[in-house]
């Protein structure tokens, strides 16, 4: 019988790195050295991009014609595809020049524009190539990593967080920070994993950890009008981190809309 531990490698693509580093910020208890054998991990100091492996965990969203090659072949070479972080999950905050003429951004940002290779939309890694699980968050937190990692390498299939940042602020015995203070928060409609890290510290949350798979936006963004937000800004708080989740896209693509009416 093969004493062989399963292989991880963790791929970066166009993406801040924080993922990766809120992973090296766990130590030992990520290293899981007893568990796996780290194969590609350029950040942390293994660096084979085109290894094999039995999971891949992949930080960073396809934004430009040399990424979307080489999604595809991390793919090929992955067993089990997991994409951490927000970047990766719903574009991230790169992926808001979406919204708007990416050229004229680069050419204002650039003095030889000419010279940078960019896709016209940055997109998250589903958008390319099957996904397997999925874990949101900017930065992802690193123990629901781990602990996806440990389900998978004891045959079992992680199971993806349906709460609410509320739920979080509930456990805690924290105020509402939207109805004591009026803070417009995004946590109704945001999943948890954060352990409501912002209303932890007196201040809304603005989502960085995406849409619940079911969400009310259309009464939310009524409370933020009457707490006094005008409508492009009600869009914003959609249209952030996440922007390209799907139900934050058309949410605030709707109020985008509305706004102009
Ligand atoms: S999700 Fe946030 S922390 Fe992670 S790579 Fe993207 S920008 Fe950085
Ligand atoms: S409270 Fe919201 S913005 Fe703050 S860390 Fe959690 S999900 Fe992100």
């Amino acid at each position: 019988m093969s004493n062989a531990k399963p292989k991880l490698a963790v791929h970066k693509f166009s993406s801040c790195d924080g993922c990766q580093l809120s992973l090296l910020n766990l130590g030992e208890p990520l290293l899981l050295p007893e568990l796996v054998d780290i194969v590609h991990f350029a950040e942390a100091g293994p660096n084979d991009p085109v290894a094999e492996a039995d999971i891949a965990l992949v930080e960073g969203s396809v934004s430009t014609p040399e990424d979307i090659g080489r999604i595809k072949e991390v793919r090929e070479k992955s067993a089990t595809l997991i994409a951490i972080g927000a970047c990766a999950t719903a574009g991230g905050l790169q992926a808001l020049a979406n919204f708007t003429d990416r050229s004229a951004w680069m050419a204002a940002v650039y003095a030889r524009p000419d010279h940078i290779e960019a896709l016209q939309h940055s997109k998250a890694i589903s958008d390319y190539i099957k996904v397997d699980f999925e874990i949101p968050g900017c930065p992802v937190n690193s123990r629901q990593v781990v602990g996806a990692l440990r389900d998978l390498l004891s045959g079992v299939r992680p199971r993806p967080e349906n709460r609410s940042v509320c739920m979080g602020c509930k456990r805690k015995g924290l105020v509402c920070v939207m109805v004591s203070k009026g803070e417009p928060c995004m946590g109704p409609v945001t999943v948890a994993g954060c352990n409501a890290l912002c209303p932890s510290m007196g201040r809304g949350c603005y989502s960085c950890y995406g849409p619940l798979k079911q969400i009310n936006d259309r009464s939310l963004a009524q409370r933020f009008t009457e707490l006094g937000l005008e409508p492009e800004a009600v869009a914003r708080r959609f249209h952030f981190i996440a922007n390209h989740a799907p139900a934050f896209k058309q949410a605030g693509e709707r109020l985008k809309d509305s706004s102009h009416e």
